[in-house]
């Protein structure tokens, strides 16, 4: 990809233009999905980047800086809290690994209706509904399954928030009537039933403005507390609990890629979808 060929001289020339721009305080939600084996040492390498140079923030961190307290000790920073999309097994053991060796505590939104298929089922619906039919099942990579509920319980009695990522991964704005709020409520219901509750936060499947409208954003906030989007930014005080963005970070991207995204060279470009996320009425 272009964009990714050229990421250092843009990275350099982004640093050149922030030296003297106001500081934004802030924070960003970086979102992960699937972490095969292969790309397991540059993703440790890169939270513990993260972590050294931005800081880590946990998801009662985040939802107080969405209340209007931010915490203290990151001044001229914008620390990062870590996201997980779709429940893959890689998120419950190697990735929850290094979630622990670096003292993180993050959001994992599942899939509550997929993880209870199993086998050839569960695969053809990975390929069907969270790959949106762009992969056949039988293409998909061999390792690709989801956690289980005795994963996801460890992962939240280790002291990280289970979220709901809809029921059956379906694109939101395709769904209405009972299909919609099936999708939406009954998703985390079912982690209710399995892990205990509440479930307070939310985050529509696809993540792009096109994957969400005011009918469901008004079933999403009479069931949780925060929903959170796929659309780039930062988050501070300001931000709608029903608007939060995500930086959605490419493991097989270059190192000054994911820097680029890290601070903030990307934001002005969906500054149109953040408009438009801020004025869905709910
Ligand atoms: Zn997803």
């Amino acid at each position: 990809m272009l964009r990714y060929h050229l990421s250092a001289p843009w990275l350099l020339a982004h640093r050149a233009t922030r030296i003297f721009a106001p500081k934004a305080h802030g924070f960003r939600i970086l979102l992960f999905h699937d972490v095969p084996a292969e790309n397991l040492t540059a993703f440790e390498f890169f939270l513990a980047y993260v972590k050294n140079a931005h800081g880590l923030i946990t998801p009662d961190q985040a939802a107080a800086w969405l209340a209007g307290a931010p915490p203290e000790g990151f001044d001229g920073r914008t620390p990062c809290l870590l996201s997980f999309d779709d429940g893959f097994h890689s998120n419950g053991e190697a990735v929850s690994g290094c979630l622990d060796r670096l003292g993180a505590k993050a959001l994992f939104f599942v899939n509550s209706g997929l993880m209870d298929l199993s086998g050839e089922n569960q695969r053809a619906a990975i390929a069907a509904n969270i790959f949106d039919g762009r992969i056949k099942a039988k293409a998909l990579a061999p390792h690709l399954r989801l956690m289980s509920w005795d994963d996801a319980a460890r992962l939240k009695s280790s002291g990280h928030i289970i979220g709901a990522h809809g029921l059956t991964h379906r694109r939101l704005t395709k769904l209405g009537g009972a299909d919609l709020e099936r999708e939406i409520a009954v998703a985390g219901e079912r982690i209710e039933a399995c892990l205990g509750g509440p479930v307070d936060w939310y985050a529509y499947a696809f993540g792009d403005i096109g994957g969400i409208s005011a009918e469901a954003l008004k079933l999403i906030s009479a069931k949780y507390r925060y929903c959170r989007s796929g659309v780039r930014g930062l988050n501070d005080a300001n931000t709608g609990p029903f608007a939060v963005r995500a930086d959605m970070i490419d493991l097989a991207a270059p190192e000054s890629y994911r820097k680029l995204v890290l601070e903030g060279a990307l934001d002005r470009r969906y500054a149109d979808a953040r408009a438009r996320l801020d004025s869905l009425e709910y």
